[in-house]
C-alpha cells in the first residue's frame, strides 16, 4: 500500500503558488459572471453577466475595504483559485469582457469550468505532497496533469469539457488517499461524510482522522474538536465555530471553507492556509484533553 508522509508546508505553498487569485490579471469576472440574490451575504440582487454596481472601470471592488461592513461578506467567501486570471489571460489572450457580448459569452460560460478545475489542482496538489511512490501516487500525478492541460485547452474544448464528470473522477482518486492517509490514525473517528450536522453540538468532538466529506456543519459547535487529519473535501462550514479546533493536517480544505467559518488565534490551522482577517485575535478557553482518546487497552 501506497504509505503515507506529512505534507511539508514549504512544499504545498510553493506548488499551489499559481492557484492564488490575482486579480491585477483579472477583469473582474466573479464580479460580473454570476447572478446573485439579495441575501444576508450579497445586499443586492444582480443577474448572469451584469457587472455588479460596485465594480470599479480598473476591474477592482470599489468597496473591498467594507464588505463585511455593508452586507457583502458572500464576496469575502468566493475565491477563484487563479481561475479568473487564467481565463482573462491565456484562454481569452487578455481579452476583456467590456469589449462586447461574444467576449462576454464565452468568458462568462468558461469561468465556472476554470473555476472547478482550479479546486481539483487544489486539492490534487495537496494529495501529491501526502503520499510516497505508489499506484496511487501516480494515479494522483496523472489526474493532476491531465486536469493542468484541460485548463490550458482552448475556450471551446473548455466548454464542452465534462467537468462534472472529471470532478467525479477526482473525488473517487481524492477518497482513495483519504483513506490511506487516514487509515495511519489509530482507532480513528467514524465516518460521517455527507451527515447532516448543522447547528451540531460538537463542542471537544475526537473526529481525529474522521471523513466529513460533503457534510452539512452549518452553524455547527466545534469549538476545541479534534479535527486533525480530518477529510474536510466540501464540507460545509459555515458559520460554523471552530474557536479553539485543531485543524492540523485536515484534508482538502480551501480557503474559503474557513472565511465563512468562526475561529480565532488558538484554531490551528491546515498547512498552506491563512487566518481569516475577520476572525478574532483571542482564544477561546479550551480543555484539550477532551479532545484526545484514553489508550487504547491490550
Ligand atoms: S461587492 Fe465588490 S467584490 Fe462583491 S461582487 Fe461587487 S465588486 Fe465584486
Amino acid at each position: 500500500m501506497t504509505a503515507p508522509r506529512p505534507a511539508d508546508p514549504a512544499d504545498l505553498a510553493t506548488l499551489r503558488a499559481d492557484l492564488a487569485a490575482d486579480c491585477s490579471r483579472c477583469v473582474g469576472l466573479c464580479c460580473v459572471a454570476p447572478a446573485f440574490a439579495a441575501s444576508a451575504d450579497f445586499a443586492l440582487d444582480k443577474p448572469a453577466g451584469r457587472p455588479c454596481p460596485n465594480l470599479q472601470a480598473d476591474s477592482r471592488c470599489g468597496v473591498h475595504a467594507r464588505l463585511r461592513d455593508i452586507g457583502f461578506p458572500g464576496c469575502t467567501v468566493f475565491d477563484c483559485l487563479g481561475a479568473g486570471q487564467r481565463v482573462t489571460q491565456h484562454t481569452m489572450g487578455g481579452r476583456d469582457w467590456r469589449e462586447g457580448p461574444e467576449v462576454a459569452a464565452t468568458m462568462f460560460a468558461v469561468f465556472p469550468v476554470m473555476r472547478q478545475l482550479t479546486e481539483l489542482l487544489w486539492h490534487l496538489t495537496e494529495a501529491g505532497t501526502l503520499l510516497t511512490d505508489g499506484p496511487l501516487a501516480t494515479a494522483v500525478e496523472a489526474a493532476r496533469v491531465r486536469t493542468e492541460a484541460h485548463t490550458l485547452a482552448p475556450a471551446p474544448d473548455l466548454l464542452a469539457l465534462d467537468a462534472g464528470g472529471w470532478r467525479r473522477e477526482v473525488g473517487e482518486l481524492l477518497g482513495q488517499v483519504s483513506d490511506a492517509v487516514r487509515a495511519e490514525v489509530p482507532g480513528r473517528a467514524r465516518d460521517r461524510r455527507g451527515a447532516d450536522l448543522m447547528g451540531a453540538a460538537l463542542r471537544g468532538a475526537d473526529l481525529h482522522g474522521a471523513s466529513l466529506r460533503g457534510a452539512y456543519l452549518i452553524g455547527a459547535d466545534l469549538r476545541g474538536a479534534d479535527l486533525r487529519r480530518t477529510d474536510l473535501l466540501g464540507a460545509d462550514l459555515r458559520a460554523a465555530d471552530l474557536r479553539g479546533a485543531d485543524l492540523t493536517g485536515a484534508l482538502f480544505v480551501v480557503q474559503p471553507q474557513l472565511t465563512a467559518a468562526i475561529g480565532d488565534a488558538g484554531t490551528r490551522l491546515p498547512t498552506g492556509l491563512a487566518r481569516p482577517g475577520h476572525w478574532s485575535t483571542g482564544t477561546t478557553d479550551v480543555d484539550r484533553s477532551r479532545t484526545r482518546r484514553p489508550p487504547r487497552r491490550r
